[in-house]
């Protein structure tokens, strides 16, 4: 024989009952079998509320006529003849007078005892029975009860409404019954009787172990449990989208997983059917041609180690601790005992190794139970002091690696903590099983669904995902956004992913968790009507549990530089190309790069100095080798790049910048790179990253245009006004022709002084021949002289910056 259970969500409405019932006939049809049902979906929840109300003094009568018409729309929609279709309502209407006059007596007294809560509760799965078995017989099938309050013997446990099924007693009263070995049997699920009758339920999903009970009594040769999913998956595919389906389970790996919580299975299902070595089988009611899951003796494979991840939320930690506990023989013991006698079951345990404290998570519903009972137990110790007070945290979850290759593979305790860190949890505790089977962390509730999504990541996923919120669609986002369009399919390949969840201009924006289809960003970016509030980002990665979410600045805005540090604290990477942040007053920087620290948050900024090219990344790399950077010398502005190398060619200097102007590689007002402002901000940057703590103020900046040159007025005025310069400058030109020179404007950091100016630069320095918008680089280091590192290419433009924007993202996601 085989056991079927057919879940809540497998009994939703009259079609899926249909469903279920050609399921059955279909079996039927192959092997005798017992099938176990569970109320309809959302029938418990909905008496159980109930029963809190009329618990509270109040009225359910609006949850009873919804119980009501669920119950009466399901009837209709079987295809019962009518006269088996009137006499299923009358049974119907007598069950609904015997749960209202329950309600009404609990309303009445103001409680509701255990005894009274199970008739109250098996209202949903007897509703399950009588529609199936209307609908089995209707179809010419026999169909014989199993009455679970006489045949399951149970006994109550803990302080919820969980009763534990008597194996032995129950096999005993199966074995007097003579089962028809050609039979179809039917079966409320949830539902037991005690040793006087009385009836008992088994804890929310509590079918899946009258299943498993029934199996065992009646030797089935399998036990098959459909639900709605195509069976266990290596964590909750409600949590994780990419979650994958388990085809093989040991008996102990199900154990684990249910005993921490994946709801698939209730957690004493295995237990039974382990002990007598019952296949389990886990099946879609949707989908029955489908595989599922096998549950059975075979243990998993060692080349697997971490097989799936599981999550208990509503948690509470208890500590002990004091002087008192130290040495004292037998604490442990009556810690226990007591919270077991208080019937308080416990998830988890660890103790310090100094044996100062003893830590144990319980369900929060029974914090005050075992604070009773703790104090009750070690009142003396409490008064002489030997024992500190009760420590209690609440709203705690935990996070459990599940696996039976755990026991052979080193490093795993590792990866789950790294890939709790990387999302800044905070583990609170963390226990083996003795088994080996499990490892677990208890953190906090609020970040238990990232937490599973970020081990499942570090452990199962090899493909890395982004989610990248831009701000400032100027010419380098708009660029940037064009990069990862194009590059989409060779990330792909790479195992790698960009997915742009929101992009935001200075006014408006657009947001989509899901990703922003990058061929039209432009057309929806135009059509948003929803203003850019910058809260609305930040709550964004709350709100979806994103692990890798990153910020790219692509403004020059400085009211969003200042914001980098909230960002962090958000939980967003930052990476930029704005040089604000990174120039601003020392108290902002150093604190910027503490919180990246503590947050364990990235902040990039490779584009600031060079565009695309590695600067910064190589700068790092060697003084993290040990080199020290004594002497830098630079050309760090693309557009005065471009204008003296113009001079070389013989052109005035008026007639350079109108080139470069015209060109458009200058400034939209040229004024602003003739400053020498950009080029100070960037030799700044390095000075600061190669530990010089200067500030602004402490750069010499002579810019380009001499002090006495009037740069007044618009810029037509002051464009027509540049001619007077041209002698000047070819007057300097000349000079420096003259010792075989060049003009250049260089970026200089001797020692702790650091200058930007116009400089003669003879032909054998490594600047001498950059010009048309190329930048160069010279390091002078311990390890690079007296030939220095140079690094050199184009240095400015968005469609470089926009790639040097790009390699952080890369080095990130890495
Ligand atoms: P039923 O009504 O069939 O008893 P449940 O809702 O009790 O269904 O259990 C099935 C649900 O368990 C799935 O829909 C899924 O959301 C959840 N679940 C949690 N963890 C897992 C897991 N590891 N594998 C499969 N399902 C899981
Ligand atoms: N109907 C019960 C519940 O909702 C038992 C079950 O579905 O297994 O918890
Ligand atoms: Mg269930």
């Amino acid at each position: 024989m085989r056991v079927l259970k057919f879940g809540g969500t497998s009994l939703a409405n009259g079609k899926r009952f249909r469903n279920v019932s050609s399921i059955i006939v279909a079996k039927r049809q192959q092997v005798p079998i017992a099938v176990v049902l569970s109320a309809p979906a959302g029938v418990t929840n909905a008496l159980l509320h109930a029963v809190e109300r009329c618990r509270a003094g109040e009225s359910a009568e609006t949850i009873l006529a919804g119980i009501e018409s669920q119950a009466r729309q399901l009837l209709k929609e079987l295809p019962l003849p009518d006269e088996v279709s009137q006499r299923r309502e009358e049974q119907l209407t007598a069950n609904l007078a015997e749960l209202s006059g329950l309600l009404q007596g609990v309303a009445l007294l103001r409680e509701c005892p255990r005894r009274i809560q199970a008739r109250i509760l098996a209202f949903g799965e007897r509703l399950s029975v009588l529609c199936m078995q209307g609908l089995l017989e209707s179809q010419g099938q026999k169909v014989q009860r199993l009455h679970p309050e006489s045949l399951l013997v149970a006994t109550h446990q803990g302080n919820g409404d969980e009763a534990l099924i008597d194996i032995d007693a129950s096999r005993e009263r199966f074995s007097e019954l003579a089962l028809d070995s050609e039979g179809l049997y039917l079966m409320e699920g949830f539902i037991a009787g005690d040793t006087d009758g009385e009836l008992l339920t088994l804890g929310r999903n509590g079918s899946d172990y009258s299943a498993a009970a029934l199996a065992v009594c009646i030797h089935a040769e399998c036990c098959e449990i459909w639900t709605d999913v195509d069976g266990v998956y290596n964590c909750d595919p409600g949590l994780v989208s990419d979650a994958r389906l388990l085809k093989h389970l040991s008996y102990q790996e199900a154990m684990e997983l249910s005993y921490f919580g994946a709801r698939v299975l209730h957690p004493k299902t295995i237990a039974p059917i382990a002990q007598y070595q019952i296949p389990c089988h886990i099946c879609n009611s949707w989908h029955p041609e489908q595989s599922g899951t096998l549950i059975d003796h075979r243990s998993g494979a060692a080349d697997e180690p971490v097989k799936a991840i599981s999550e208990l939320t509503e948690m509470a930690m208890i500590t002990l601790s004091g002087p008192g506990m130290k040495g004292m023989v037998g604490m442990a013991g009556r810690v226990f005992s007591a919270v077991s006698r208080a019937r308080v079951s416990v998830a988890l345990i660890t103790q310090s190794s100094s044996e100062y404290s003893i830590s144990f998570c319980i369900h929060q519903r029974d914090v005050a139970t075992t604070e009773h009972a703790l104090r009750e137990e070690f009142e003396l110790e409490f008064n002489s002091h030997r024992l500190d007070d009760i420590d209690v945290l609440s709203d705690l979850a935990i996070i459990s690696l599940i696996g039976d290759g755990m026991r052979t593979n080193k490093g795993i305790a590792a990866r789950f903590f790294t890939a709790l860190s990387q999302i800044a949890v905070n583990i609170i505790a963390i226990a083996q099983g003795s088994s080996e089977r499990s490892l677990s962390a208890v953190i906090k509730r609020d970040k238990v669904q990232e937490a599973v999504k970020s081990c499942h990541q570090n452990f199962f996923v090899s493909f890395k995902t982004i989610d990248l919120v831009l701000i400032g669609c100027g010419g380098v986002g708009s660029a940037l956004l064009e990069q990862i369009r194009r590059q989409q399919q060779t990330l792909a390949e790479q195992q790698l992913r960009i997915r742009v969840i929101a992009l935001g201009s200075s006014k408006k924006m657009v947001v989509d968790a899901d990703g922003i289809e990058l061929e039209n960003w432009r057309e929806l970016a135009e059509q948003s009507t929803q203003p850019f509030e910058l809260e609305r980002i930040r709550t964004l990665v709350k709100q979806h549990h994103l692990i890798n979410p990153v910020i790219a600045d692509c403004t020059a805005d400085e009211g969003i530089a200042h914001q980098y540090l909230g960002f962090m604290q958000a939980g967003f990477h930052v990476v930029t190309p704005n040089k604000i942040a990174n120039t601003a007053d020392l108290e902002y920087y150093q604190l910027l790069r503490q919180v990246a620290l503590t947050c364990k948050r990235r902040l990039m900024y490779e584009a600031t100095v060079g565009a695309g090219l590695p600067v910064i990344e190589n700068l790092q790399n060697l003084l993290r080798a040990g080199d020290q950077l004594k002497s830098f010398r630079g050309i760090l502005s693309g557009s005065l790049s471009y204008i003296f190398g113009c001079l070389d060619e013989g052109l005035s200097f008026s007639a350079s910048v109108r080139k470069a102007y015209e060109k458009g590689f200058t400034e939209p007002d040229p004024r602003i790179d003739l400053s020498g402002l950009d080029v100070t901000r960037k030799v700044l940057i390095l000075a600061r990253e190669s530990g010089r703590m200067l500030s602004l103020a402490d750069i010499q900046c002579e810019s380009v245009l001499p002090e006495s040159f009037d740069s007044s007025g618009c810029v037509d005025e002051f464009m027509a006004r540049l001619p007077e310069l041209d002698d000047y400058f070819s007057e300097s030109f000349a000079r420096a022709q003259s010792s075989n020179s060049v003009l250049r404007y260089v970026a200089e950091i001797e020692g702790d002084q650091c200058r930007v100016g116009l400089r003669e630069v003879p032909l054998s320095d490594p600047l001498y021949g950059i010009r048309e918008g190329e930048n160069a680089l010279a390091f002078y280091s311990l390890y690079y002289q007296p030939i220095p590192l140079v690094l050199r290419g184009y240095g400015a433009g968005c469609e470089v910056t926009a790639a040097g924007v790009f390699s952080d993202l890369m080095r990130i996601i890495r």
